[in-house]
């Protein structure tokens, strides 16, 4: 990694208000110890350290690994948390975070809500909250399977792992179809963006490599209670590469500016390729959604702000590069609804 990356990553945390900050952290990654991934809970841990994260959740497939026994070499940021959590693994995937120890997996259920709830259930008796994983993975979970779930307020948006289709192909809807079609039901329930990487021993843009989708979290400390309730009430936006400066979600309105200087360090690392699209002109775009995934209002350049009219908004940051070869790469921020009909 260059020096350059290393630095700006280092250098971001403003500061909002009194104490709340904003907080870099992945949810989602993978070590050996699931048998399919290729470094150490160390090793992983490490590397999202040394990259300038706040926090990582070492979600391994049906294992708990007590953050207490990953050891990090030299100096260790206080300003970075190894959050405790696991990759609740039945026929569907879950992220317990904040868990005080292991959660059963073992749960099996013609009816797929029925497994989601389980998750989310025992989740909550282990003292943590669920993010639903990938729906996209595999045969697609739909938003009516989704919606039947209570206590259930995140899911993931987007995965950066190539295998899962978070935006979509022939046979899967866009996953921020999916989100607003359960926003438009009444649902609560926040879009996160994470890695599920597996591979750091081999880098390329093809491979399930780590740093491609995070979230930032605007929380009073950096605790693993305090990080899990900032996530729960919808405070934080997820990004694949867009970093915001400014972001307001009123009672009535989004506010929100693109942070430039932020957002070109996250695009100059190596390990970072965007979204190839086909068609559109280079450029940073805002646009507010409403009921139905209807775009209300939508704008060119770094900053807008949007009224809420429907029963919620949120807002999404396009950023279109063309690159040396030619092709088009697109970077995103999502922000988490604003609703107005007292949910
Ligand atoms: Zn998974
Ligand atoms: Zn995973």
């Amino acid at each position: 990694m260059n020096q350059l990356s290393l630095v700006c990553l280092l250098s971001f945390m403003p500061v909002l208000g009194f104490s709340a900050k904003w907080y870099k952290g992945n949810t989602h990654v993978h070590t050996t110890l699931c048998g399919h991934a290729d470094s150490t809970p160390e090793f992983v841990a490490q590397w999202y350290h040394d990259r300038g994260y706040n926090f990582l959740v070492l979600s391994e497939h049906n294992k708990f690994i007590d953050p207490s026994t990953v050891k990090l070499k030299g100096e260790i940021r206080d300003d970075f948390l190894l959050l405790p959590g696991e990759e609740v693994t039945g026929p569907v995937h879950s992220t317990a975070m904040n868990i005080s120890r292991l959660v059963p997996w073992e749960f099996k259920h013609k009816d797929r809500s029925k497994i989601i709830q389980n998750h989310v259930d025992e989740t909550r008796k282990a003292g943590g909250a669920v993010i639903l994983n990938h729906p996209n993975f595999g045969r697609p979970i739909h938003s009516h399977e989704i919606l039947p779930v209570k206590n259930l307020y995140m899911f993931e948006l987007y995965n950066s792992h190539p295998g899962v289709h978070s935006f979509g192909n022939a046979h899967r809807p866009n996953l921020e179809q999916v989100w607003d079609a359960l926003l438009e039901k009444k649902m609560t329930i926040y879009g996160v963006s994470s890695d599920d990487a597996h591979k750091l021993q081999k880098w390329g843009e093809k491979e399930n490599n780590p740093g491609r989708g995070w979230v930032m979290v605007k929380s009073e400390d950096l605790s693993s209670e305090a990080i899990t309730k900032a996530m729960l009430k919808g405070d934080f936006y997820s990004s694949s590469g867009v970093m915001l400066g400014k972001l307001v979600r009123g009672e009535s309105h989004i506010e929100l500016a693109v942070n430039q200087d932020e957002t070109a360090c996250e695009l100059a690392s190596e390990f970072l390729f965007g979204r190839p699209v086909s068609k559109g002109e280079p450029g940073t775009y805002i646009e507010f959604i409403g009921p139905g995934g209807e775009v209300v209002k939508s704008m060119e350049g770094n900053s807008g702000i949007c009224k809420v009219e429907g029963a919620y908004l949120r807002a999404k940051v396009t950023h279109r590069v063309k690159k040396k070869d030619g092709s088009l790469r697109e970077y995103y921020a999502w922000t988490q609804p604003v609703f107005t009909d007292g949910r």
